[in-house]
């Protein structure tokens, strides 16, 4: 085992990070024991770390497959943003390119390649005269049939051991199911792998399931509220996507639709422009994601219920990567069970597919915490409540709905169970359109027993009676309602029903917030990330890759002014502080001065100082007049003077003692305080003149 303090400072040194995640440590020592390693972890768990730190640290080169090509590209520009040598090779490059990239693996610079798996032949030849340290595969789960993704050509990767016999191999996925856990190992014919199975549990991540009541208008009230944030909302249909995207679009919102009908070079512009920060709000179907990293996602909505938890967890799983908090919210309706049951149906594999939905179902309409049951999906057993989902922050209160649902499934009696939910509603509330009156329902008796509970209202307690198995959706007649044989105990043998009372807090929540509440644009982040999003631009790479939302964060919160402060900020590494810090730290510390120069409290005293000197007062009359030292009014000079006053400082200091104040400042590399100057000049020069001189040099650099 390699010793812990050398990996943690290589960890510091090349990736900036202060301690490993969960695994990683055993991840990365796993491997530099030349064992092969099967790691899995959650989407946002931090694989990435797990090979490219075994391949600094290993003499040869590691070789890394993966799937898609952007994917590639942004790991890269990240390593690269870090100061460690990689590079990719794909069908996209020119001929010149792939073989520059060849000489510098031959030459042994470069750490790390990446290729997919359909361009490992072309590396074949300079296999042959290198030294292979790691094969790290990358969403291996690709190889098997069993999972989604499945790849043909990752089939060809069992090779690798024969090629490489005495190389170990690192696959990686966030796909945990024992099915194509054990596949992976055999395709791939791993020895003795070693198993990591991370927790899949991520806290950041806020869940929230809502009635799809008006859901564009609670989404742009929703994103409204930041008008910063990145987003992604997934929905079912390609054509959805487009039309959401342009309400979105007129509500003032930089959205764009995604989908795998778009042309490809449409589809790559508007993956550039979002990952780049210059497109708010993606709206895509599930081809959207897979091959991103940008971490700071800050929420994900699901427009539509998802086919399945494992794709929901996934696609949810692209927020909040960098660790910070995140939303999520999905919508439910029930529209969109009808028709995912009928999608699943009619699909490959039916029987699991509905058994899968039905899952999907039942967290959607879950009355205990939610993080409990998807985790518990994974196999994780959880006993304590999560706090940070919609139903622990708001648990929801029951009540004896005996007699609503022996309205309601007399109801559906009355209708002969040959009536979706949507005219059992109508029934109920003893609605006069025209299809009741066709079919003469007015008539009937329990007509109209309903009528003082909204439609809303009862839409939500069948949908509660459906769940508790009162009724049921015959999907294959019509979508009709039928009563199960637990319905006669309620209509004829008194058994008590519970009912939760609706959730109007949505409803509610969405008509208040009309007053949109902007968050302040002149925050220390949003200066960061105004820095951040120039620097991206300047170097062609995506905003993240210079800092992640999390670095400028605790920025925000540190406010580092020095390298040291910088470097001990979680996320920033040496290349990144030689690069980046001057910019950040100068940011910094004018942000610090320019809060400081306008205390609440001071302000008036500079007033009556500015006032007294205008007059024509001398700064040693205005300290008699105002009881202070001669020194306090020259220092309230200085700061007027900073902040923009004109008053020629001149008048109390030589150009000549400017300079020399200016030369010591670079000797002694910018103090913050006053004493060493006076220390450095031994005391001759007196403070009120350090202060004067200081003053002006910071405002001559800052123009
Ligand atoms: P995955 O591939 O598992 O989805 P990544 O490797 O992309 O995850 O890592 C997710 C995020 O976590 C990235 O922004 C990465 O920089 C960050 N990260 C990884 N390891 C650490 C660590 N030890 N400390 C802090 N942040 C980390
Ligand atoms: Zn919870």
């Amino acid at each position: 085992m390699i010793n812990t303090t050398l990996l943690h400072d290589t960890l510091k040194d090349n990736f900036g990070f202060e301690k490993f995640r969960p695994n990683q440590e055993k991840i990365i020592n796993s491997i530099l024991s030349g064992k092969d390693t099967l790691a899995i972890m959650p989407t946002g768990g931090g694989k990435s770390v797990c090979f490219q730190l075994p391949a600094i640290v290993l003499p040869g080169i590691t070789i890394v497959i993966s799937p898609l090509i952007a994917l590639m590209k942004d790991q890269v520009d990240s390593l690269k943003a870090n100061g460690i040598v990689a590079c990719y090779i794909n069908s996209s490059q020119s001929e010149t390119e792939q073989q520059a990239h060849i000489e510098n693996i031959l030459n042994n610079k470069t750490k790390l390649v990446y290729v997919a798996p359909e361009s490992l032949s072309y590396l074949e030849n300079t296999f042959n005269q290198i030294a292979v340290s790691l094969i790290a595969i990358d969403e291996a789960h690709c190889i098997s049939s069993w999972g989604h993704d499945f790849r043909p050509a990752y089939t060809n990767l069992g090779y690798l051991k024969k090629r490489f016999p005495s190389t170990p191999i690192l696959a990686l996925t966030a796909t945990a199911d024992k099915a194509t856990r054990e596949d992976i190992s055999k395709q791939l014919n791993l020895i003795n792998p070693v198993l990591y199975i991370s927790s899949f549990d991520r806290k950041n991540l806020s869940l929230e399931v809502r009635p799809a009541l008006d859901r564009v208008k609670q989404i742009i009230d929703f994103i409204s509220n930041k008008p910063l944030e990145s987003g992604i909302i997934y929905c079912l249909s390609r054509k959805t996507t487009e039309e959401l995207a342009e309400k979105l679009q007129k509500s003032g919102i930089n959205a764009k639709a995604y989908h795998a009908g778009l042309d490809a070079n449409l589809r790559a512009q508007t993956q550039d422009e979002f990952i780049n920060d210059d497109c708010q709000v993606i709206c895509a179907t599930i081809a959207f994601g897979m091959g991103i990293d940008k971490s700071n996602v800050r929420w994900v909505i699901h427009y539509n219920l998802p086919k399945n938890i494992e794709g929901y967890y996934q696609e949810i799983g692209r927020a909040g990567r960098d660790g910070l908090p995140s939303e999520t919210i999905m919508f439910e309706s029930y529209g969109d069970v009808i028709q995912l049951q009928k999608f699943a149906s009619q699909g490959l594999n039916a029987e699991v597919q509905l058994a899968k939905l039905e899952r999907m179902r039942q967290y959607a309409d879950a009355l205990s915490c939610r993080r409990k049951i998807l985790l518990s999906y994974f196999g994780e057993i959880v006993t304590q409540n999560c706090g940070n989902c919609d139903i622990c922050k708001n648990p929801p209160a029951f009540f004896d709905g005996t007699i609503l649902a022996q309205k309601a499934l007399s109801a559906i009696i009355r209708l002969k169970e040959s009536e979706p939910l949507p005219v059992i509603v109508d029934f109920l509330r003893g609605s006069k359109n025209a299809y009741i009156f066709e079919k003469e329902y007015q008539n009937l008796k329990t007509y109209a027993v309903g009528a003082d509970v909204s439609w809303y209202d009862w839409n939500q307690y069948l949908i509660q009676l459906i769940n508790q198995g009162y009724c049921e959706i015959a999907f294959h007649q019509q979508n009709k309602i039928k009563l199960t044989p637990l319905a006669h105990e309620v209509l004829f043998n008194g058994e008590k029903v519970q009912l939760t009372t609706v959730q109007k807090a949505t409803a509610e929540k969405v008509t208040i917030k009309e007053s949109k509440v902007k968050p302040k644009n002149d925050s220390l982040f949003e200066m960061l990330r105004k820095i951040r999003y120039d620097l991206s631009k300047e170097e062609s790479v995506p905003a993240y890759v210079i800092f992640s939302d999390a670095v400028l964060k605790e920025m925000e919160i540190n406010r580092p002014m020095s390298d040291d402060e910088l470097l001990a900020i979680d996320g920033v590494g040496k290349v990144k502080l030689e690069k980046y810090g001057h910019i950040f730290i100068k940011a910094i510390i004018d942000f610090h001065k320019s809060k400081a120069a306008k205390p609440k409290k001071g302000a008036t005293t500079y007033k009556e100082t500015l006032a007294l000197f205008e007059s024509g007062l001398s700064p040693e009359a205005i300290a008699e007049k105002r009881n202070l030292g001669v020194s306090t009014i020259m220092s309230h000079l200085a700061k007027l003077y900073q902040e923009g006053v004109a008053i020629d400082l001149f008048q109390f200091i030589t150009k000549e003692e400017v300079t020399k104040i200016a030369e010591a400042k670079i000797i002694l590399e910018s103090p913050a305080a006053l004493k060493p100057y006076f220390e450095h000049f031994e005391e001759q020069v007196p403070y009120e003149k350090i202060r004067l001189a200081l003053a002006i040099i910071e405002k001559e650099s800052s123009k």
